[in-house]
């Protein structure tokens, strides 16, 4: 009953108002509640903008996110069909854009020595995912090159973050915004970024093969999708998901029909975790299964029929 509530309501959120869609794309039907929300920061800062939160709220966002059952995914694993979730939690993923000082400080001690400032981004994750095990672990970096990411240390900075589990994705080499620019340019934003980290990662880029687009947005009817699918870096695929921000809840089931080059993700910096709560296509909270075999509840059957 409760599934088939969920099917006629597809992704409009039950109760309250609909979410602002800041960035435009209304929401769209699915047919079974198995939508992943992919959440996305900028500044983690106590200066206001409309782009940033602050530490407290990222803090107490995981602690909501975690309350309500949640479980941090990686775009690999949207790769493996989500099999590294434990039955009784269900999927999330957490982006940082653009790469930030804040999302990856050191400050100086007395004495010379340097420590992790603890209200930056990743030094909060951390902290919060070493104190709940069971959350699972590793967010997501997307980094641009149009500045310093994460202000300096550069080297250092990306390969810690992979060396802590986490993830780095592409946010380009520009930041210019993907829905400006046709793409027969795609690859001046794709190729250099990554040409940029393999001068500090090395054969650890071989991993960078998701990108975040810039300004939130492809365009439709002009085979954006097609363009980015296409581009190869040293003999791979240079990007296999594309993610927009595009204020929605997006569908595993649509994922895995084609979709992987626009995954939705809301922007925290004007969501709440009770807002996000709100979709009806978000999947179900701590149902265990009654025997081994049967279908985890949160998965989508056909995934997993052999
Ligand atoms: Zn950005």
């Amino acid at each position: 009953m409760t599934l088939l509530f969920l099917v006629l309501t597809g992704f409009i959120p039950m109760t309250g108002n609909p979410p602002g869609l800041n960035y435009g794309t209304a929401p769209e039907l699915t047919d079974y509640a198995s939508g992943i929300p992919v959440i996305t920061y900028h500044q983690i800062t106590l200066h206001k903008s409309a782009y940033s939160a602050t530490p407290a709220k990222l803090r107490d966002d995981l602690q909501r996110l975690y309350d309500a059952g949640f479980f941090l995914i990686l775009p690999t694993d949207i790769e493996d069909g989500l099999g590294r979730v434990p039955f009784d939690r269900r999927p999330i993923m957490i982006t940082f854009d653009d790469g930030w000082e804040d999302n990856f400080r050191y400050i100086d001690m007395p004495g010379g020595e340097q420590r992790i400032d603890p209200d930056c981004a990743v030094a909060i994750v951390n902290t919060f995912i070493e104190e709940h095990p069971d959350f699972g672990r590793g967010v997501v970096f997307f980094i641009s090159w149009d500045k310093i990411p994460f202000g300096n240390h550069t080297e250092e900075k990306l390969n810690a973050v992979l060396d802590m589990g986490h993830c780095i994705g592409n946010h380009s080499e520009d930041h210019l915004a993907f829905a400006k620019i046709p793409p027969s340019r795609y690859w001046e934003q794709v190729i250099p970024a990554l040409n940029s980290f393999q001068r500090r990662l090395g054969l650890r880029t071989s991993g960078i093969n998701v990108f975040a687009y810039p300004g939130g947005q492809i365009p439709r009817g002009v085979n954006a999708e097609g363009t980015i699918a296409s581009m190869e870096f040293q003999g791979r695929p240079a990007v296999i998901q594309g993610y927009l921000v595009d204020g929605a809840v997006g569908s595993l089931k649509r994922v895995y029909e084609g979709n992987e080059f626009r995954i939705s993700r809301i922007d925290m910096a004007l969501y709440t975790v009770p807002r996000l709560l709100n979709w009806s296509n978000i999947m179900v909270e701590s149902n265990a299964r009654p025997s081994l075999h049967d279908d985890l509840p949160w998965r989508p059957t056909y995934i997993h029929s052999d």
